[in-house]
């Protein structure tokens, strides 16, 4: 399938799981990738194997919870490949798990720092670049089942999601008559390295019986941005292998 020819995304946490993952599907289907990560070294080995494959990617550092490193980030994509159509706001962090009333202010503020301002930043500037092009484009956030259930220890994290899927519904309302489609994919446990240690003792929460793949939410996120999905905005997809549904 070729169906992000001529087509410019960013992938912010490009880098590592599911955002390398997504990274590599969109390129392999035509498009030419920002990869972005808050780690630059990481973003420029998937941007490589990018390139190796004869596809269209370059890398940049950026840490979505700084609204400079964000507004860089969009318009190094526009400078270099001249638009923007595709955003995925993937980048995220699990954060220090914890009894709710231990979690130190700070490690709230970090995760929702990075996993609900980073979408926010993320969407802002996507939209700005969206507008200036006078492009239609689809925006994907990656937020997780944590944005539809509650996770014990992981407050903050489960919050940051459900933030994210209610920024996700204003912004559809606002942005679909301009052509402008904004969805969250929603996934469970993904054998990621944010997941890395907790893989035996979450795989019985999956009726599935096993995790996710990255490659499986990439797959899915591909199909949400393409033009197969005109349809879609304002929802969330779960990726979930049955997660919600016990
Ligand atoms: P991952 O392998 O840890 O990848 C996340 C990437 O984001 C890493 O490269 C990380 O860099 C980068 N990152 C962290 N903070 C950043 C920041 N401030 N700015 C830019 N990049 C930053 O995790 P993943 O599992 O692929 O997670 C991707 C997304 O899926 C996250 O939003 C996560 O919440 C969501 N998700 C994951 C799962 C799962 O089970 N894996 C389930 C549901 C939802 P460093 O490695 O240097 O920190």
């Amino acid at each position: 399938m070729i169906r992000f020819e001529g087509k410019v995304a960013i992938v912010t946490g490009g880098g590592s799981g599911i955002g390398a993952a997504t990274a590599r599907r969109l390129a392999s289907e035509g498009a030419a990738v920002v990869v972005a990560d808050v780690d630059l070294g990481h973003a420029e080995a998937v941007a490589r194997e990018i390139v190796a494959a004869r596809r269209k990617a370059i890398a940049a550092a950026a840490d979505v919870s700084k609204e400079a490193d964000v507004v860089a980030l969009v318009d190094r994509a526009t400078c270099a490949f001249g638009a923007l159509d595709v955003m995925v706001n993937n980048a995220g962090i699990g954060g220090v798990q914890g009894d709710i009333d231990e979690v130190p202010l700070e490690v709230w503020q970090q995760v929702i720092g990075v996993n609900l301002t980073g979408v926010f930043l993320g969407l802002k500037h996507a939209v700005r670049a969206m507008k200036a092009g006078g492009r239609k484009g689809a925006i994907v956030n990656v937020a997780s089942i944590l944005g539809h259930v509650g996770f014990a220890h992981a407050a903050a994290y489960t919050a940051s999601k459900h933030g994210v899927i209610g920024l996700t519904q204003a912004a559809a309302l606002e942005l679909g008559p301009l052509g402008i489609r904004v969805v969250t994919v929603d996934p469970a446990f993904i054998r990621t390295p944010m997941i890395a240690g907790m893989e035996d003792g979450v795989i019985p929460l999956h009726p599935i019986g096993r995790l996710g793949m990255p490659e499986e939410v990439a797959a899915f996120i591909a199909f949400l941005a393409s033009d197969e999905a005109t349809f879609l905005t304002g929802a969330s997809y779960l990726v979930d292998g049955g997660y919600v549904a016990r």
